[in-house]
């Protein structure tokens, strides 16, 4: 039985889809007008690592991810870059769809842009007003009235009175009440805009995911997600806008992904602790980053730092070393590994248990190697299948364990010229030019590693 964390209730719940044996999910993507950040890393591999393993129980799973390619931000940036909204903001999907490809990730099934659902967006405003949900002030702009959604809050745990209380009360003198928040936005001049019902403009942020869900996974469905930071207000929004369009429940299962600390602090660009996907992966294998990611529960806030990447990389070479040069079974009868890794992903996807257990079958592994080579290569392949569920050990080890962090120093091709080098000197019995190549290259951070089939090496 799969047991998920809801936020809506507060408690971990036992999975029970709405129709048997498919799952509809649907996680807010990012505002696509900039590169990523590990913020979003993290909530595209968790939700990732979710939809593997949702699918691994053998539910038909329909995990759209929406894109929001309209927005203030990406109008100012375009502006400021002197370029199109639309050259914006393909740009940075390509640069989004290229870093997530890089961590390993599984493209969702549909990603919608609100660009694409202006029609479905501005009827769902348009219901909206017919039910007295919402009104045009005198700024032209359309907004949502939170007072009328007796269930307002209820996400987050909160009054609508509380959540007011000790906040700024924005004096934009055409909403009726503070709390309320907006659905169409009259546009400036200049700006990319679309014509309807309440003039030239263009939706505000939550409509966009209210009218897209409905439109893929239908008015009810069973799993929304997105990064900690979306529970409010947009998603307590997102609940006001599609159950009173509908008049239905909206979302069974609310999950949430926990934050990433920079050095225990709140990432921010502010602060200057700021890092896109790009930054790390000129230091790091992709894979570390990744593996850092799925080390912690999805739900557990993650502290990034030099030193927690250099800790992922360890780890994962123990790992990759494991199968180094390892023979891997074609099948495998599944054993105490896959049943305990599977019991703590079903456990609201406890990844950390998860790989906890990856490491206890490399220790069985470690030790088969030398006492039963084909109970050896049954582990390798039981590794190799549980990995793929967190979409680890996706490469040859060998590459791994080269190119585990990204050195600007010495190329793979200068590495094994000076191996070939010295493998020639050994053979002329020139002990000292063969030393003194290994000591270059341990300078260099590379290590050798000397057997019968020949020497490899490793980036340290
Ligand atoms: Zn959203």
């Amino acid at each position: 039985m799969l047991k998920i964390y809801n936020t809506l209730s507060g408690k971990k719940e036992i999975f029970k889809p709405i129709e048997e044996g498919k799952v509809g999910m649907y996680v807010c993507g990012n505002t696509v007008y900039d590169f990523c950040h590990i913020g979003h890393a993290r909530a595209m591999i968790s939700f990732d690592v979710i939809s593997r393993f949702i699918r691994h129980l053998g539910y038909e799973l329909n995990y759209v991810r929406n894109i929001t390619d309209v927005d203030d931000k990406i109008i100012k940036r375009a502006e400021e870059n002197n370029e199109s909204t639309q050259s914006l903001t393909e740009r940075m999907i390509a640069a989004q769809r290229e870093d997530e490809l890089r961590l390993g990730n599984k493209m969702p099934d549909r990603e919608p842009k609100a660009t694409e659902f202006m029609q479905e967006i501005i009827d769902m405003v348009q219901i909206l007003i017919d039910k007295g949900f919402a009104y045009q002030g005198a700024s032209g702009d359309v907004y949502y009235r939170a007072t009328k959604f007796k269930d307002y809050g209820k996400l987050n745990n909160r009054k609508l009175e509380d959540m007011l209380a000790g906040a700024r009360i924005d004096v934009e003198v055409s909403k009726e009440h503070p709390a309320d928040f907006v659905l169409w936005k009259q546009a400036k001049e200049g700006e990319v805009s679309w014509d309807s019902p309440w003039g030239n403009g263009r939706p505000g942020w939550h409509i966009e995911c209210s009218a897209m869900s409905t439109n893929c996974l239908g008015s009810h469905f069973d799993i929304h997600g997105g990064g900690p930071d979306l529970k409010f207000p947009h998603h307590e929004n997102e609940i006001a806008q599609s159950e009173a369009a509908t008049g239905k429940d909206y979302v069974n299962y609310w999950m949430h992904c926990g934050a990433v600390r920079v050095n225990n602090e709140k990432m921010s660009k502010s602060l200057g602790n700021f890092f896109t996907v790009r930054d790390v992966l000129a230091k790091f294998n992709p894979e570390v980053v990744r593996y850092l990611m799925v080390s912690s529960q999805y739900r557990s806030a993650i502290d990034y730092s030099d030193q927690s990447l250099l800790e992922a990389k360890v780890a994962l070479e123990r790992l990759y070393t494991a199968l180094r040069q390892q023979q891997v079974a074609d099948s495998f009868e599944p054993t105490v590994f896959t049943e305990r890794f599977e019991e703590a992903m079903k456990d609201d996807f406890n990844t950390a248990v998860a790989v906890s257990v990856l490491f206890e079958l490399v220790r069985e592994l470690n030790k088969a190697k030398t006492e039963d080579v084909d109970k050896a290569s049954l582990l390798a392949a039981e590794l190799h299948s549980l990995a793929e569920l967190l979409g680890l050990l996706y490469q040859d080890p060998e590459y791994f364990l080269q190119n585990s962090t990204v050195s600007e120093g010495l190329d793979e091709a200068a590495i094994q010229a000076l191996i070939d080098e010295r493998v020639q000197a050994r053979k002329d019995k020139n002990f000292e030019r063969s030393d003194n190549i290994r000591d270059e290259l341990a300078s260099q951070g590379i290590e050798l590693l000397d057997s019968r089939e020949g020497t490899t090496w490793t980036r340290r």
